[in-house]
């Protein structure tokens, strides 16, 4: 079978594969075709492809293709290059893209989006959402810390004391987990929200501090997969007087709340960023679903009310080298699953619980739960 790796659209730095993954993928019997110049904004040169085992082709080469591993879902040109029956494995964006989905069915592709991939311990290491969102977390910080025009740690010098900056991170899922820890690398004063009540000793594991309405609903606040719900207007009302008070004093906000499925939080007004310090800087991280914060701009940096207001999307894009070298690595780990190590054949198994959960499209039809009525 033969495995292609596309060059991804413009404004995409990652790569599906990397040149350790085109070698474990080589040792499983595939024959690997990456499109010349995939790797070149991720720092990986077509000589490394090959060396490890790859040919380098073009994009004529997508006809052939019997597995397509990508980072973005396919447009509709690059559906049509695709031979029927091919299997696609990107992130695919699905909710609220049911035409694109229906697109891809028609097409005749077996699709996969990986942002599906349930969170259980065999499906660690293909979780994309983690590995890109920690990355995105940390980038976070270091994008605040270059538009904040003061020093994060505090320094005593002979020529007078910089104060420590106060960053506050709201959502501490695995980006603001991984915010916290890095805005504590650079000796920021950190503190942290979140409405799930696991969140709490998490943050106080990192040496933040935690700051949240704890009453009834928020013990209530995480569903089995260990995500968060959608909260009452009591509560977000109760939430929204604590942030405004507690946002006054911070130096940097960073956000990062999402609800599955569902639009983003709003969690900070523009009333709130008023109330803040001139010179504060704000990231959010939830920008590409609607957005925490009031004013933010996808896509770029805004002043809003005085406060500058970071709205990258593809965050973890603008760590571009780690991150294709962590999703190729995710990517792998489910394309693993579906190779017979003895024999090198791949199958899909659909009553694989890993397949049910992420396969969006397969023989025409768009034959994800979620999403099958929706595309009709
Ligand atoms: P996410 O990206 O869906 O959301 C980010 C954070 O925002 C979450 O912590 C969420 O609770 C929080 N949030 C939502 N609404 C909010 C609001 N109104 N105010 C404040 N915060 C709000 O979450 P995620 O990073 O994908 O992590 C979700 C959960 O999955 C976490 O419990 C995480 O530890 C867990 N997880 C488990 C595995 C695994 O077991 N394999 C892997 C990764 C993550």
């Amino acid at each position: 079978n033969m495995i292609f790796i596309p060059r991804e659209g413009e404004g995409e730095r990652r790569v599906a594969a990397s040149a350790d993954t085109v070698k474990r993928l080589t040792g499983l019997g595939f024959d690997l075709v990456v499109e010349a110049g995939a790797g070149a904004r991720s720092g990986i040169l077509d000589s490394d492809y090959e060396t490890a085992g790859a040919r380098i082709g073009t994009v004529a080469d997508a006809a052939s293709a019997d597995i397509v591993l990508k980072v973005n879902r396919p447009g509709a040109d690059e559906i049509s290059r695709y031979k029927s029956g091919a299997a696609v494995f990107a992130s695919m964006d699905p909710y609220g893209n049911e035409a694109a989905l229906a697109a891809m069915a028609r097409a005749g592709l077996t699709t996969f989006a990986l942002e599906l991939m349930p969170r259980i311990t065999r499906a660690q290491s293909m979780d994309v959402l983690s590995s890109q969102a920690n990355l995105a977390g940390y980038r976070a910080v270091i994008d605040a810390a270059h538009e904040y025009g003061r020093a994060l740690p505090m320094m005593m010098t002979a020529a007078g004391t910089v104060p420590a900056a106060k960053v506050f991170v709201m959502g501490a899922g695995v980006a603001g987990l991984q915010a916290i820890a890095t805005a504590r690398r650079l000796g920021a004063i950190v503190t942290a929200t979140d409405v799930r009540p696991a969140a709490k000793e998490q943050v106080a594991s990192l040496g933040a501090k935690f700051i949240a309405v704890e009453d009834d609903e928020f013990k209530a606040a995480e569903t089995a997969g260990g995500y968060a719900k959608q909260m009452s207007e009591a509560y977000q009302a109760k939430q929204a007087a604590l942030v405004a008070e507690h946002i006054a004093k911070q130096d940097i906000v960073i956000t990062t709340a999402l609800i599955p499925g569902r639009p983003a939080p709003r969690l900070v007004t523009r009333a709130m960023l008023a109330a803040m310090k001139p010179g504060s800087v704000a990231v959010d991280l939830a920008v590409e679903r609607g957005g925490n914060i009031e004013g933010s701009v996808k896509g770029s940096v805004a002043t809003v009310e005085g406060v500058t207001v970071i709205g990258y999307d593809n965050v973890p894009g603008r760590v571009a080298a780690s991150a294709s070298a962590l999703y190729a690595k995710n990517l792998f780990a489910f394309l693993e699953t579906m190779v017979d190590k003895e024999t090198k054949t791949f199958s899909i198994n659909a009553d694989d619980e890993l397949v049910k959960a992420t396969m969006l499209t397969q023989g025409g039809k768009v034959v994800h739960p979620n999403f099958a009525e929706a595309a009709l």
